[in-house]
């Protein structure tokens, strides 16, 4: 009974340890977990980096003048031969079991000390014949010891697999190590995806234009053909596997998470008649842009419902995100509920303040405001107030906001929020106000990163800008430039127009040791701009001054004279960048250019695009520009659409920085790459969707191991409870 039972249990299982590998050896093992390798199943989760397509070593009767080849052999001749002081030739003899070629070298008589009689060697490079003797003149080698030899016959032509080295392992120790694992165990670790849900993977990944056959293959196949590729196609429907389950994993948690968060929360039901629609849009002194209509139609329904709408509306600067706010925010007035819109600074908390104060400047709604600059007595009353339901609107910047008592919250509007990840959202909904959301983002998103940081939202973009908007015309200053742009922007200036200057960096004495590394040039300082261009440059014009440092009633006092055309140039660190809006201004200087990322310097550019005139903007740069630098700058010059800048950005920078990883409160990817996987992805989450829709909790019985890994990754850190 005994022996039978032990002839069923598999000698290798998953967890044996490589100490305990036959064959492996004590030393090696300690090395192999240097790596992190101490169980065969970590051998089969360790993935190569990348593989090896060698071309296969050619036989020396299938030579061809002067054609690269590649050999493996071993030195049978050798010699050194001496012919003046300074001049040697050394030669060698390297055979193996389809012939001998010789390699020659001159004047380089240390061949001799690595060349020597009985050596292994891979070599490769173009040979010639010389009389019946197949020679090659200074050819690469690479010496190879008794294993690699060994191996390197065993398998020629194979893919090859490279993994991730460490100290005291060799690239052949792992390829063997993990051939033998996989041997040994692939079989044996569980599959999550059943089989008809493979078929079905494959046929949306065919349809989507990725044809890798008619099943994904088993996470059995998928090791293997990893490690020990059979071909190139084998190879590439792995790896789809992989990223494909990491990016299905994620977009099931995501599908989860939307589907708990409609039936757990709800939300006040705000119906909105025909008849309050008109009223509101009669408001709006201009007609709406069909992309407006439609996104308020949307906003609108969901409104109506008894849980929360969660949806975030992107759009480029000047696309009028704005408007479709107010539509929402008059409609909760209008059914009886507050609404509030939060903005990261005090400027546009103020700019959306006396936007919705002209509005509804002859009704009955009474907005209030909520930022730093109040009075404590001031900020008593207004949140009295609002915790009363006196003020129907409430303008504030996000810190204040926050976790303040509201009357009967029913809509909030977070406003220029690109940082806005799934987990910030959990920490709002805890705080104990359940209103409906709407979120806006003047940094368009890449389409991979709304299906991913943004997967539990849904989007709404507004593409269409408002008619009658002037052009804006982009230029790269090159060098010399600065005297004629002075000049044209005096002409502008004369015409009417205003301008403004955006320098990267405040002042210099004032600036905190992390801010003012030493390389940082004048031009970079924004009082020393201020400086030259009012006294110098511009004496005869109003030119003024506005950053981050300055009390928050003097920056309102400069930029409502902006606003008023008081001022002709204003000299200004990127507060502005934000939301600001000043028709007028035209033309924009960016010094320091090379210091901004792709979407700031998108941002800076929408604040001339707000009117009828066309807008100009000229960048400027400082310093060496890199390479890096001059790409984005390049690509900023040629590309205006914000969605196609967002996408090059991405491109240009990598995943996870543009909105911060961490930020997401996602875990980072392992397999898949953002920028490079973002087909898969969408049929990822397609699939995901049509899953969850039909099994909101995955209870089918052959999804539970696939549910465990969803819960398991992902489940605690998306409040995914037990999913139930
Ligand atoms: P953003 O999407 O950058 O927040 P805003 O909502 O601030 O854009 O709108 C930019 C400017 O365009 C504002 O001055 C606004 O009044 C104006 N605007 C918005 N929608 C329209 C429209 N449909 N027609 C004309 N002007 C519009
Ligand atoms: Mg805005």
């Amino acid at each position: 009974m005994a022996a039978d039972s032990a002839a069923d249990e598999p000698r290798v299982t998953l967890s044996t340890t490589l100490k305990a590998m036959p064959g492996i050896g004590w030393s090696r093992a300690d090395r192999f977990a240097r790596l992190g390798l101490r169980k065969t199943q970590d051998v089969l989760f360790f993935f190569p980096r990348d593989h090896q397509f060698p071309p296969p070593p050619t036989r020396v009767d299938e030579l061809r003048e002067g054609q690269p080849a590649t050999l493996i052999g071993r030195i049978t001749e050798c010699e050194l031969a001496s012919r003046s002081p300074g001049k040697s030739v050394f030669g060698a003899i390297v055979e193996n079991e389809s012939g001998a070629v010789r390699l020659l070298f001159f004047n380089q008589p240390f061949r001799a000390d690595q060349l020597k009689f009985g050596v292994a060697v891979r070599l490769s490079g173009a040979p010639k014949l010389a009389g019946l003797r197949w020679e090659f003149t200074h050819p690469k080698y690479e010496i190879l010891d008794d294993e690699e030899f060994a191996s390197a016959h065993e398998h020629q032509g194979e893919i090859l697999p490279v993994y991730p080295l460490t100290e005291g392992v060799k690239e052949y120790e792992l390829r063997q190590l993990t051939r033998t694992v996989c041997n040994e165990v692939a079989d044996q670790v569980k599959e999550v995806m059943p089989e008809p849900l493979r078929i079905a993977i494959a046929d949306a990944l065919k349809n989507a234009g990725m044809d890798i056959g008619d099943i994904l293959p088993s996470i059995s196949q998928t090791l293997r053909s990893i490690h020990c590729p059979a071909s190139e196609q084998t190879l590439n429907a792995a790896k789809m596997r992989l990223v494909f389950q990491e990016l299905f994993v994620m977009q099931l948690a995501l599908a989860m998470r939307r589907q708990t968060l409609t039936g757990r929360l709800r939300a006040p039901p705000m119906t909105c008649s025909p008849q309050i629609k008109q009223r509101i849009l009669r408001r709006f002194p201009f007609e709406l842009t069909g992309d407006q209509l439609r996104v308020i139609e949307t906003v609108a329904s969901e409104m109506q419902r008894q849980f929360p709408m969660n949806r975030l509306l992107q759009g480029d600067v000047g696309s009028g995100k704005t408007v479709v706010a107010i539509f929402a925010m008059m409609m909760a007035v209008a059914c009886g509920h507050q609404a509030t819109i939060m903005v990261p600074t005090e400027v546009l908390a103020r700019q959306h303040f006396r936007t919705l104060t002209t509005i509804l400047a002859d009704s009955q709604v009474k907005v209030g405001l909520l930022c730093g600059s109040l009075s404590a007595s001031q900020r008593r009353e207004t949140l009295r107030s609002i915790a009363s339901g006196e003020i129907n609107l409430i303008v504030g910047t996000q810190a204040l906001i926050f976790d303040i008592e509201f009357h009967s919250l029913g809509l909030c509007v977070i406003d220029e929020q690109h940082k806005f990840g799934v987990k910030q959202r959990v920490r709002l909904r805890l705080g104990g106000i359940d209103p409906h959301y709407l979120v806006m983002s003047a940094t368009p998103i890449p389409r991979s990163v709304a299906m991913t940081q943004f997967g539990d939202v849904d989007l709404s973009t507004l593409r269409e800008k408002p008619s009658g908007r002037g052009e804006v015309h982009t230029y790269l200053a090159s060098d010399g430039w600065k005297n004629r742009w002075w000049e044209f922007i005096r002409q502008r200036v004369a015409e009417g127009r205003q301008v403004y200057v955006v320098a990267p960096r405040v002042g210099d004495e004032s600036e905190t040791p992390e801010t003012a590394p030493e390389d940082v040039e004048d031009v970079t300082s924004v009082n020393r701009v201020y400086e030259q261009l009012s006294h110098e440059v511009f004496p005869e014009l109003r030119v003024e001054l506005l950053h981050g440092r300055m009390k928050p009633e003097a920056k309102q006092a400069v930029m409502d004279r902006f606003a008023e055309g008081e001022i002709d140039i204003l000299v200004t660190t990127t507060v502005i960048e934000v939301g600001v809006d000043v028709a007028n201004a035209t033309v924009m200087t960016i010094l320091g250019g090379n210091r901004f990322g792709l979407a700031q310097l998108h941002q800076l550019r929408g604040r001339v695009s707000r009117g009828v005139h066309a807008g100009h903007v000229c960048v400027f740069t400082d310093g060496e520009r890199s390479p890096e630098d001059s790409e984005r700058l390049k690509v900023f010059e040629q590309t205006s659409d914000g969605f196609e800048l967002a996408e090059a950005d991405f491109r240009l920078r990598g995943p996870g920085d543009l909105l911060g990883q961490k930020q997401s409160g996602l875990p980072p990817l392992r397999i898949a790459d953002l920028s490079r996987d973002v087909e898969v992805l969408k049929v990822a989450r397609e699939m995901a969707q049509e899953l969850i829709d039909e099994d909101p909790i995955m209870d089918a019985p052959e999804l539970a191991m696939l549910k465990e890994q969803v819960l398991r990754r992902y489940g605690e850190r998306l409040d995914l409870g037990d999913g139930a």
